[in-house]
């Protein structure tokens, strides 16, 4: 990546870790970081917004967008597809600005294999009984949903080492503080080459 491209940021962590709360702290302190919508087909949680936090999708049209290659990578999580929006991301990079995907770790995977020079980040909750406590606070999922849920959090707590860092989400503040100190380092890094 040449200096005057944008970071492609990847931030993951399991279900319940509190990445969507830490990914809305560090977009109020990093003006320059522009946050990529995904597209899915789980079914909006109450007060989420077409095109805000989501584009839902349905099933068919999730596999057109397949199809037509318009995803920068995408995975099927707890029963439902989620992907970027490719187009966006590339154009973002071009222009400069640090792009935020704020995804699973199979798609992790993948934007890694493609973007190498990616930054890779890691969120990982103070302990699996917090995160239980999260995911169950959360009230918007059935049993046999949380139970999933929980499943797939400690598969993707797995795979922490494939990842540059690992940030505990203490609290929002220094969570998001440690990853602007990254995003910084990462910065100097670049535009030293
Ligand atoms: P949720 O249903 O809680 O919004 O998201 C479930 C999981 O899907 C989270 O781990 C979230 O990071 C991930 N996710 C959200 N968007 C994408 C995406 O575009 N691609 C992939 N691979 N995962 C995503």
């Amino acid at each position: 990546m040449n200096a005057e491209k944008g970071l492609l940021i990847v931030l993951s962590g399991p279900s319940g870790v509190g990445k969507g709360t830490v990914c809305a702290a560090l977009r109020k302190v990093c003006p320059n970081l522009v946050y990529s919508v995904s597209a899915t087909t789980r079914p909006p949680r109450p007060g989420e917004q077409e095109g805000v936090n989501y584009f839902f999708k349905t099933r068919e049209e999730f596999e057109r967008m397949i199809e037509r290659g318009e995803l920068l990578e995408w995975a099927e999580y707890v029963g439902n597809y989620y992907g970027t929006p490719r187009r966006f991301v590339e154009e973002m990079l071009e222009a400069g600005k640090d792009v935020l995907l704020e995804i699973e770790v199979q798609g992790a995977m993948q934007v890694k294999r493609r973007y190498p020079e990616g930054v890779f980040i890691f969120l990982v909750p103070p302990s699996m009984e917090e995160l239980r406590r999260r995911i169950l606070g959360r009230g918007t999922e059935g049993d046999a949903a949380i139970t999933e849920r929980l499943e797939a959090a400690r598969a993707e707590l797995a795979m922490m080492a494939e990842y540059d860092y690992v940030v505990v989400n203490d609290t929002v503040e220094h969570a998001c503080e440690r990853i602007r100190a990254i995003v910084t380092a990462e910065h100097c890094r670049r535009d030293r080459l």
